[in-house]
């Protein structure tokens, strides 16, 4: 398969060059030529399914030609070793649990998907140069890229989070582990971590000094494999035969997520409609009311993994619609919350529902809680547990929150990081001393 980019200036690249560079030589973000439907037949008896064959039938459309079944077949697996249940919240608003992987956090399948191809990509070099992973994280990126890439032979992650804006839970996932992976503490906002990162790539003095590639959401060894749990939403839907009319709701902030989904439609996932929920950072929202795109600085909020002010994948999402604003609104409405609507839906959900929302998770549900229709069915996505977001939740809900094991295993390690200013001279100079 032959990845392009979103802005048409860059030659095409195969899987591993899309894979490894992250981001066009145009500053594009890379797309699959083609996006194969899947057939009839997997959608008729998609509820017999595990969620590993589901994943591999998906990934074999993108990736089936790039690597071998077996390994493939391994990656996916592998990847996916914990269960996405859809949990009823309501009698029709249903809750794709995305954080039961390692972090809590829906990001481990594709930052886990990613670990995993780039080292086979990386064994099967015959001059195996280490390879430099560059992260800028909001909060969730930073700790699933990094235990995603633990250990992984022949790579270095570097994650960069702004300083003081990540909850203290967050932090400790990424800056605890040590072994081949660097924290890097940016004195600005995840704005500027992610200018950092986009610049370090297009340096070339840095790129011919080392070999740098990017896990943030653009790469779309990270970006693709968020699909799958899409077609086994659906499918667990279907068990229970309300697959008719099902609307998909995406707590976003770069919109990787909701920008897998809309390939999965493309692929045939029989999905009525989509609503991109925000937080007060409605820069997507405003596109679609106004078709003006004005990206502005991120403001700070309790769904903080959502602090966005110029999503990334956006370029994708026009790029996959031919730049219509129409096209996009027949798929796609969206949703905008304040701090104090996000607090009030978490409140109100645990008290007529028994059910405890994260400050993302909450987005979606209020936007179905609105936004659905006579006869339709939601789910929304529940992106990370609750307990990641410890002292804002209880805050909220004035009801202690008990911290999961896999979350307090994190917590008992030392932070190491290294402090920066949001200033690429000094990064590269960093870099280059490495
Ligand atoms: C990253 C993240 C989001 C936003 O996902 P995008 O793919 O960037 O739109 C939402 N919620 C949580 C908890 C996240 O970590």
């Amino acid at each position: 398969m032959k990845y392009y980019s979103t802005n048409g200036q860059a030659p095409e690249a195969n899987l591993e060059k899309a894979v490894v560079k992250g981001l066009a030589e145009d500053r594009g973000l890379y797309m699959p030529e083609r996006i194969k439907p899947l057939s009839p037949e997997f959608f008729n008896q998609i509820e017999n399914l595990t969620f590993q064959e589901i994943a591999y039938q998906v990934a074999d459309a993108f990736f089936g030609e790039d690597v071998p079944a077996d390994t493939l077949k391994e990656i996916v697996y592998d990847t996916l070793s914990f269960d996405v249940p859809a949990v009823p919240v309501t009698d029709r608003i249903y809750s794709l649990e995305l954080f039961h992987g390692p972090t809590l956090a829906f990001k481990d399948v594709g930052a886990r998907f990613m670990a995993r191809l780039l080292g086979y990509f990386n064994a099967r070099e015959a001059e195996n140069r280490l390879v430099n992973v560059l992260v800028a994280t909001s909060g969730d990126t930073g700790s699933a890229v990094a235990n995603g890439f633990l250990g992984v032979p022949g790579i270095h992650v570097y994650v960069l989070y702004p300083k003081g804006k990540v909850s203290p839970i967050q932090e400790c996932q990424f800056t605890t582990l040590g072994q081949n992976i660097t924290a890097l503490e940016v004195d600005g906002v995840f704005d500027d971590c992610q200018a950092l990162v986009k610049t370090a790539f297009m340096d070339a003095e840095l790129n011919a000094h080392m070999k740098l590639t990017s896990a943030n959401s653009i790469n779309v060894a990270r970006f693709l494999p968020q699909s799958f749990y899409y077609f086994y939403a659906y499918a667990q839907m279907k068990k229970r035969g309300m697959a008719d009319n099902l609307v998909v709701c995406v707590p976003s902030g770069n919109f990787g997520n909701i920008c897998s989904a809309l390939f999965g439609k493309r692929m045939g996932l029989p999905v009525k409609r989509f609503i991109a929920a925000n937080n007060a950072n409605d820069i997507f929202y405003n596109y679609l009311q106004t078709g003006q795109y004005n990206p502005r600085p991120s403001v700070q909020t309790i769904a903080n993994a959502m602090d966005v002010g110029d999503p990334s994948n956006f370029a994708r999402i026009l790029n996959l619609y031919g730049s219509s604003h129409e096209a996009i609104c027949n798929d796609i409405s969206g949703a905008t919350y304040t701090d104090g609507q996000i607090a009030d839906t978490m409140r109100d959900c645990l008290n007529e529902n028994g059910y405890l929302l994260d400050p993302h998770g909450a987005c979606g549900y209020r936007a179905l809680q609105e936004g659905l229709q006579e006869g339709e069915t939601g789910i929304f996505l529940e992106t990370a547990h609750p307990a990641k977001f410890k002292d804002t939740v209880e805050k909220i809900t004035g009801q202690p929150l008990p911290v999961p094991e896999k979350l307090a295993a994190f917590m008992k390690g030392k932070k190491q990081s290294v402090s920066l200013l949001a200033d690429f001279t000094q990064f590269k100079q960093f870099l280059l001393e490495q």
